[in-house]
């Protein structure tokens, strides 16, 4: 009775009454080229951040519904991977063509579950598309070494072989693009695929699985599951899964490379960040503020490569750098992602909520300066939404736990430092190694740190270094488990084998044989 079909109207029809009880419009999954309807009676409640209410529900996938999403793309691989990579290419194509044509709709879904606003969520799923663009170029990634004569008469090739059935395990801030990270990549060298969204946002995962459906992806290449723990160990225990890719928190990364690994799969494991942003006394400041501002504060601060920390150097550079980011941070424009001329929306959850606010309150009782105080604001008609105005740090320590965790909301803490070095240090000895971006107009520096910052992606007065698609994704330290980064190439290698081919031909029917017509016959 609950299971309606993952339609736009549906999707915006919250609550249905029927027989005078109320039925939450529940979330399928999608499984074999069809909606899937769990038997499980546990229900995961889907909020709407701005409104602070349940809008759908999802069953909580069982190790039944999973077994049930690899049983078919295990059914699915032989004739996907035989497929030619160009005609895999095709429907990537066509996957690009009906994302592109549908993008604010899709924006719509996910803004209402993650609560962003529609620029920012367009501007998310434009990075997912790149990977698109990226794999419908997947003959040429797929195009392999060749040596002739290693040996008389021998030549050397490889070739790169899908793994089988690869699952992807997502988080709940990107709830398109990070998905996008992996499930075209994958698809495209050949692999069939099962992903567990994030349980916060799932209504996304099932509109690609759609599009795809349209596209003319074969019934069982891509499969969605939506759970929690319970989906996910059935993932990571499933002996016919080859390969896990992850992206969320470091502790549940962490337990997702060991767990994995124990079970003889290839494991990717993207985690958590705190990310630095140097301010140089050369900087140009008003650049360096508006990068601050849009870093720290966009996406409510729910960016795994947001700017959560700004070194200034020397003091001079910090009171420069407060009194310039004071009036924007305290203007930031807070509401509901369908409200016009938003910057900023409400974050994820009451749990989240709860945690910033305690996050803030501990940065207090240590001794930081909250110069903004973005806490207890209320929006008109939202008074039961998650929102957290721009909050805003001075004269944080290295020591205090507001500086060493992530907060993972709109929280900035500015430390201030003597000279370079000490911020140089300050990044590369904190257990996080995300991004982080130095802002300076000297190429010395700039140069020097890009070559010493124990940091997965550097920016040069760019503040949030997200590789394009043809780069690749990944952090180092503790923001990373496993030898893989995500997209591009590195997305190539982590969802191929590598075979390499030695061939000696005998010599046959050349020498032996005659391919002229003789005379008279
Ligand atoms: P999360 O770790 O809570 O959840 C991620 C996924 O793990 C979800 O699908 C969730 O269902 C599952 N999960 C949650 N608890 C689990 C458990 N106990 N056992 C097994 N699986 C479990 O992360 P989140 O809150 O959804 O996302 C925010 C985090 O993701 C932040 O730490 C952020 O930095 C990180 N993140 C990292 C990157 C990156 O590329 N490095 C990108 C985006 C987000």
């Amino acid at each position: 009775l609950g299971n309606i079909p993952l339609d736009a109207a549906a999707l915006h029809a919250v609550i249905r009454l029927t027989n005078d009880k109320i039925i939450m419009n529940t979330v399928p999954y999608f499984i074999n080229g069809s909606e899937y309807h769990s038997k499980s009676t546990r229900r995961l409640d889907i909020y709407n951040p701005a409104l602070g209410k349940v809008i759908r529900q999802v069953a909580a996938a069982s190790r039944e519904d999973v077994d049930a999403a690899v049983k078919a793309a295990l059914a699915a691989f032989p004739a996907w991977a035989a497929t030619p990579p160009a005609k895999r290419a095709q429907v990537m194509f066509k996957f690009l063509h009906l994302i592109n044509q549908s993008l604010n709709e899709f924006a719509q879904i996910v803004s209402e579950e993650h609560g962003k606003t529609i620029d920012d969520a367009i501007g998310s799923i434009s990075r997912g598309i790149e990977v698109i663009e990226y794999c419908c170029g997947i003959p040429s990634h797929l195009k392999s070494d060749f040596t002739a004569n290693v040996a008389g008469n021998v030549d050397a090739y490889n070739i790169r072989q899908p793994l089988g059935v690869c699952a992807g395990i997502t988080p709940f801030n990107f709830p398109a693009m990070v998905p996008m990270w992996m499930f075209p990549v994958a698809i495209s060298c050949g692999n069939t695929f099962v992903l567990k969204p994030s349980e916060k946002v799932p209504s996304a995962s099932l509109f690609m699985a759609r599009k795809l459906k349209e596209a003319g992806l074969p019934d069982g290449v891509f499969n969605v599951v939506v759970g929690d723990k319970e989906a996910v160990d059935a993932v990571l225990e499933h002996p016919d899964i080859q390969a896990v890719s992850f992206v969320g928190s470091t502790s549940i990364g962490q337990y997702i490379y060991q767990k994995g690994s124990q079970h003889n799969k290839r494991v990717q494991a993207l985690c958590g960040a705190k990310n630095h942003m140097i301010v140089m006394p050369d900087a140009d400041m008003e650049q360096a503020t508006d990068a601050l501002i849009g870093a720290a504060y966009g996406s409510a601060g729910e960016r795994c490569m947001a700017i959560s920390v700004a070194v200034a150097v020397g003091d001079e550079v910090a009171d420069d750098l407060i009194a310039r980011l004071t009036p924007r941070v305290k203007n930031l424009k807070v509401g509901a992602f369908d409200c016009s001329g938003i910057e900023m929306g409400p974050v994820v959850s009451k749990q989240s909520y709860d945690k910033i606010n305690g996050y803030i309150e501990t940065g207090l009782k240590e001794g930081a300066k909250l110069v903004v105080d973005g806490r207890g604001i209320k929006i008109d008609g939202y008074e039961s939404g998650y929102f957290i105005g721009g909050c805003l740090f001075d004269r944080v320590s290295p020591d205090m736990t507001i500086y060493k965790e992530e907060i993972f909301g709109p929280v900035l803490s500015v430390v201030r430092v003597k000279d370079y070095e000490t911020a140089l240090k300050l990044v590369n000895d904190h257990e996080y190694g995300n991004g982080t971006a130095i802002f300076t107009r000297d190429g010395d520096t700039a140069r020097h740190f890009s070559m010493n910052a124990k940091i997965g992606m550097v920016g040069i007065n760019v503040p949030i270094p997200v590789p394009v698609a043809y780069h690749s994704f990944g952090g180092w330290k503790r923001s990373i488990f496993g030898g893989f980064a995500i997209h591009g190439a590195e997305g190539v290698r982590f969802y191929t084998k590598l075979k390499t081919i030695t061939a000696r031909w005998p010599s046959g029917i050349r020498s032996g044989s005659q391919f002229n017509f003789k005379r008279g016959s």
